[in-house]
């Protein structure tokens, strides 16, 4: 057996097959990562995603939000890394999906048991009253955006540094990992704290990991039980094809 007949035999007798994913599936559809050399982080001053300078400076905190989040991220499309997670959970091969990403891509893709364990851009919060709205009701030219209910200020429903993670995501998140008998980590490097303690949980509990990264990461060596080295696109289509091989 080759590696992608192995996962795809592990996933196949799973019982509760999670993904837990990072920026790496979603860098093949143009969004580029936070961290590392080209990351955002080397271009904008993250200063603006932390909670108390935003609150502060809001109105310019909110012209770099737009910049980044609503201006370069909002043209991009789920690619077939995303999709072939959707067609997972339609065929009852995947439970669920924990994701560290913002960019909205894997309900667009179709997956409709999504734990966005840093929130997601789609939608804007009250911090006054915890209103919630659409992001396509905001008016750009107006910033920052008020709530309508009540007047306060609002922001992106994403974590902001010194924020804690949403209560429903994390408690789904962990919820999902102690269930998991298989995880397959896409595009994450474990460099993230909390969300990264959630595979080595799951690995404690007996969950098979197989990691898709197209280099080793925190997580290859310590838990990695299935190492497919290589982008997330190529690597789900191949591991999709040796899916369609076993079922
Ligand atoms: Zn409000």
């Amino acid at each position: 057996m080759n590696i992608y007949q192995e996962a795809a035999k592990q996933i196949i007798d799973s019982h509760y097959c999670v993904a837990f994913t990072g920026a790496g599936i979603s860098v093949e559809s143009g969004i580029p990562p936070f961290r590392g050399r080209n990351g955002l982080w080397n271009k904008y001053d993250p200063k603006s995603f932390d909670i108390d300078y935003f609150i502060q400076d809001s109105a310019r905190a909110w012209a770099i939000i737009r910049d980044i989040f609503y201006d370069l991220f909002g043209q991009v499309l789920p690619n077939t890394a995303h999709y072939a997670l959707a067609e997972m959970e339609q065929r009852g091969l995947l439970k669920s999906i924990i994701t560290q990403n913002i960019d909205n891509l894997h309900k667009d893709a179709g997956n409709t048991e999504v734990y966005e364990f840093h929130g997601s851009l789609k939608q804007i919060i009250c911090l006054n009253c915890g209103q919630k709205v659409n992001v396509s009701q905001v008016d750009m030219n107006h910033l920052p955006p008020m709530c309508l209910a009540c007047g306060g200020l609002m922001k992106p429903d994403v974590v902001f540094f010194g924020e804690a993670i949403p209560e429903y995501a994390a408690s789904k998140s962990v919820d999902a990992s102690q269930k998991a008998d298989c995880m397959i980590l896409i595009g994450t490097t474990g460099t993230v704290a909390p969300a990264n303690t959630l595979p080595s949980r799951a690995k404690a509990g007996g969950t098979t990991i197989i990691e898709i990264n197209p280099n080793p990461s925190e997580y290859t060596n310590r838990i990695t039980d299935i190492f497919i080295q290589d982008n997330a696109t190529k690597a789900m289509e191949h591991l999709m094809e040796a899916i369609d091989e076993l079922a």
